[in-house]
């Protein structure tokens, strides 16, 4: 068997091994296989690749590739090792603009070093392909730069709104179709560089334009976009599994971000367009009134006389590590003859599934963990809701508010119970920017503090409350 054998039936199956680490990573009992799964396939490719390249380069090339992929190997060991589950999506939209990064060098390259044998139609093939890879790849790097630096709060999760933010777009996009043409017909370095400064243009706004609402989106749809640019890379360097593998990337993140957009009520096509069709949102707040205080103590006692609870968490019980203890609260309740349930929301937190792996974490049993869509109808007949640290994701403006920037993302019906308690530390605005009318109702009290320590002084307080009392909480609503 020769090498060029030999590496692509490795690529065969790392292949086969990527789509069943894909088949794992789509349920939680699998989710761990999956990933070994996925690391099998990664060694196996890089291994097939080592040993491909290793017949046309020199012994120091070799160890040039060693010592980059053991330097990279060690920089991802040590960012997995220390990521906190809340940092999770800015280290994936760092990861992303990494493959985007290399898509563009990977196109460039494909410019300086033109294969000797290509000619004709070839050629022109070749050439379409650096300008589609450098294109693909520059758009992900800036939008995965832009979506990191949001997501990690460095900058504002605000939607940018230029002027003619869409002609700006569709102005690009044109451009890029014309240069491509161009640069088949007559290559050139000026018309490459061209179309990199667009497209880096391109990705930066797109991802600016996308209010902080439409993240989540953002991030699966970044994913599915290194994934093609992965993929034109596999065309230009003539690897099988690139392209397969980009092509996996690409259309499961592409599934992915279809499957929130229809979470989110909000269309595909203008969430990947920066926002386009979305009319302009105000954010126009008016007066939000008074808000109400509870402490610890009386909220143990309105949770004492409750007969069914609903707990929504959100990010903030991600940020102070509040799941273990809201499990204990929630397998004290219940021992008391509370019915308790979780209300998720599918985007609270900051990753798809965040709720779920602190609670199955906390070992939260599954049966009492609700989608949104199956708890919704359930608010306006429970005694108390306790929204941990939930912001937008509770936010009644969605529903009410047609120039509310969330408007028309479905939320959990939390204010329909008879008594809502919003743990938080602050009444700032949650991850979207917007204020929230939730915590200006009349049913509706702050309990101010890290969500962890006030869940904890809850638990105290149960304990000294005298004998359960498993009766309605009034209905001030
Ligand atoms: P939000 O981000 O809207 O709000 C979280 C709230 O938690 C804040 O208002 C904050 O208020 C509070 N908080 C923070 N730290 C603590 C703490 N230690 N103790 C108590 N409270 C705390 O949360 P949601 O989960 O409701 O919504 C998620 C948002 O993130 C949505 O807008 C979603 O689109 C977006 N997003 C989601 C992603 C996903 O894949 N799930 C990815 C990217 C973005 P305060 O500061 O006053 O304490």
């Amino acid at each position: 068997m020769t090498t060029d054998t030999a590496a692509q039936a490795a690529y065969v199956v790392a292949a086969l091994l990527f789509i069943l680490s894909l088949a794992g990573l789509s349920q939680h009992k699998t989710s761990r296989s999956g990933v070994v799964w996925g690391i099998a396939g990664m060694v196996v490719a890089l291994a097939a690749t080592v040993g491909l390249a290793s017949r046309s380069i020199s012994a120091t090339g070799l160890v040039l590739i060693v010592v980059a992929t053991a330097l990279g190997a060690g920089i991802g060991l040590w960012r997995a090792r220390v990521v906190e589950m809340t940092g999770m999506p800015e280290l994936i939209a760092i990861m992303h603009s990494l493959v985007g990064l290399a898509a563009t060098f990977v196109g460039w390259n494909g410019y300086l070093d033109v294969d000797a044998e290509l000619s004709g139609s070839l050629l022109g093939i070749h050439h379409a392909e650096v300008f589609i890879g450098v294109f693909i790849g520059a758009v992900t790097f800036t939008g995965s730069v832009v979506a990191y630096l949001k997501l990690s709060a460095r900058i504002n999760s605000r939607p940018l709104t230029l002027p003619g933010k869409h002609v700006l777009n569709i102005g690009a996009l044109v451009a890029f179709v014309g240069l491509t043409i161009a640069f088949v017909a007559r290559p050139s370095m000026g018309l490459l560089i061209a179309v990199t400064v667009i497209a880096l243009a391109l990705g930066a706004h797109l991802v600016a334009s996308i209010g902080g609402g439409d993240m989540p989106v953002v991030v699966s749809m970044l994913n599915s976009y290194s994934g093609w640019a992965a993929a034109a890379s596999g065309f230009l360097l003539a690897n099988n599994l690139l392209i397969v593998t980009g092509a996996l990337v690409g259309s499961s993140g592409a599934y992915l971000s279809y499957i929130m957009c229809k979470a989110m009520n909000r269309s595909f096509i203008s969430v990947i367009a920066g926002g386009f069709g979305t009319p302009a949102a105000t954010a126009d707040e008016g007066e939000q009134g008074e808000h109400r205080e509870i402490s610890a103590e009386e909220t143990a006692e309105l949770l004492g006389n409750a007969t069914s609870v609903i707990i929504t968490p959100g990010y903030g019980m991600a940020v102070a590590q509040a799941q273990y203890p809201v499990a204990e609260l929630a397998r004290k309740l219940r021992d008391r003859g509370v019915e308790v349930r979780f209300g998720i929301h599918p985007v609270a937190g900051r990753l798809p599934g965040h709720m779920n792996v602190l609670l199955a974490e906390a070992n939260v049993p599954y049966d009492i963990v609700l989608e949104m869509d199956e708890i919704n109808d359930d608010f306006a007949a429970t005694s108390v809701v306790l929204v941990i640290g939930a912001n937008d994701t509770v936010n009644p403006a969605a529903t009410d508010n047609p120039s509310s920037p969330i408007a028309g993302m479905p939320v959990l019906h939390v204010w329909e119970a008879a008594n809502v308690v919003v743990f938080k530390r602050s009444m700032a605005a949650g991850y979207a920017g917007v204020q929230n009318p939730l915590f200006f109702r009349e049913n509706t009290q702050m309990l101010f503090g890290d969500a962890r320590q006030r869940v904890e002084d809850i638990l105290r307080g149960l304990d000294s409350l005298d004998a359960p009392v498993p009766e309605m909480a009034g209905t001030s609503r």
